[in-house]
C-alpha cells in the first residue's frame, strides 16, 4: 500500500525546494526587455516595448503582421500535427 498523504507531502516539499532554488539563484532583479530594441523596461510594461516612438511604431506594425503569421501558423501546424498524431496513435496501438 502506498501512503497517499506521504507521497503528497514529499511532492510538496520537493516542489517548494525547486521554487526556492530559482528564487534565491537569480541575481538579476525581475525586469523585461523592449521587444524591439532590447532596452530594459518595467516588468509591468504592456505592450512589452519602451517609450521610444520608433519602437511603438514597429510594435504596431508587428502586431498586424502577427495576426497574419498566427493564422499561417495554425494552418501550418495543422498540416503537420494531424499526420504526426495519426502516426503516433497507430504506433501506440500497434
Ligand atoms: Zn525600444
Amino acid at each position: 500500500m502506498v501512503d497517499a498523504k506521504k507521497v503528497k507531502d514529499m511532492v510538496a516539499k520537493k516542489s517548494s525546494q525547486f521554487v526556492g532554488n530559482i528564487a534565491s539563484g537569480g541575481k538579476v532583479p525581475p525586469h523585461k526587455h523592449c521587444r524591439i530594441c532590447q532596452d530594459p523596461i518595467s516588468v509591468k510594461a504592456e505592450p512589452r516595448i519602451c517609450k521610444q516612438e520608433t519602437c511603438i511604431e514597429q510594435n504596431e506594425k508587428d502586431e498586424k503582421n502577427q495576426k497574419t503569421v498566427r493564422i499561417a501558423m495554425f494552418v501550418f501546424f495543422g498540416l503537420f500535427a494531424i499526420p504526426y498524431l495519426l502516426a503516433l496513435a497507430t504506433r501506440v496501438m500497434g
